[in-house]
């Protein structure tokens, strides 16, 4: 541990992201060592579409399957509580060097394992919108992706220009659907680094999968050839808090997102 470190942990003791305990002056964890724990737990939850762990699953919703051979994702996104949303709603506020080395190595922990050094990829991500930008001073995307680019030794490339005003959060899955494909363009010039490229694309999290959508579909008529998401978490809109085995009654997820093998479906009701 460098020195500068230590002194910075000293003037500013370190605490965990998620449930602010205090950590010892020498850590480098963004997590205490019980929230580590849950983390590992959220991690290891089956995912309710496929039955796989969340590392392991491949679900992704269907509009976005036209576009892309692969999803990846670290874990599961509550809208209420979990260490994942704790991380998630962090990086979005804050670029602290723990939290993105932690968020960064599960990333590339996950790339390794499901498509080895990922050698010929290039990485790209989902732009944060101008306006929330200059709220928090953070593009928590563009920060991954430059970091886990720079793990990976693949090239890094801001592809997409987001223009858009009205706020996703707000709208439902159809008006954030034609919204995002409204908000988003490729940056001038990428058309040649597009043609022919794969891409690893990365959002934070993907809900109903609409921006990652407006963006692949860019990505396709440009002529891309592979296009694999990757997200740090994803989540299943209208789930009660917490329980990734128990669906919401208001919206179906198996609607939304879509098995990648037929076979290995499982209706999470049991029916
Ligand atoms: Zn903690
Ligand atoms: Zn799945």
């Amino acid at each position: 541990m460098f020195a500068f470190d230590i002194l910075l942990n000293l003037i500013f003791p370190p605490s965990c992201i998620s449930c602010d305990a205090p950590l010892d002056v020498l850590s480098r964890n963004a997590l205490c060592g019980s929230c580590s724990e849950k983390f590992l737990n959220e991690k290891e939850r089956k995912c309710p579409l496929c039955g796989k762990t969340h590392s392991e699953c491949s679900c992704m919703p269907a509009r976005l399957k036209k576009y892309c051979s692969d999803a990846m994702h670290v874990s599961e996104y509550s809208e209420t509580d979990g260490v994942t949303r704790s991380l998630v709603l962090s990086a979005k506020d804050r670029n602290l060097k723990y939290l993105y080395d932690f968020i960064v190595n599960e990333l590339a922990y996950l790339v390794r394992s499901r498509i080895g050094n990922a050698e010929g990829y290039i990485v790209s991500y989902v732009p944060r919108s101008k306006r929330k930008k200059a709220g928090t001073g953070v593009d928590q995307s563009a920060l991954a992706a430059r970091r886990l680019a720079s793990e990976l030794h693949l090239p890094l490339r801001k592809l997409f220009v987001h223009s858009g005003t009205a706020v996703q959060k707000k709208l439902s899955a159809e008006e954030r659907y034609k919204n995002a494909l409204n908000s988003y363009s490729l940056a001038k010039g990428t058309e040649s680094i597009i043609n022919g490229g794969n891409f690893i694309l990365y959002d934070d999290v993907v809900t109903t999968g609409s921006t990652l959508t407006a963006c692949a579909s860019l990505l396709r008529r440009a002529g891309a050839g592979r296009i694999v998401i990757l997200t740090f978490a994803k989540t299943y809109p209208g789930y009660a808090s917490g329980q990734s085995t128990t669906p919401g009654r208001k919206r179906d997820p198996a609607r939304l997102f879509k098995a990648k093998k037929k076979e290995s479906y499982r209706d999470p009701r049991g029916r």
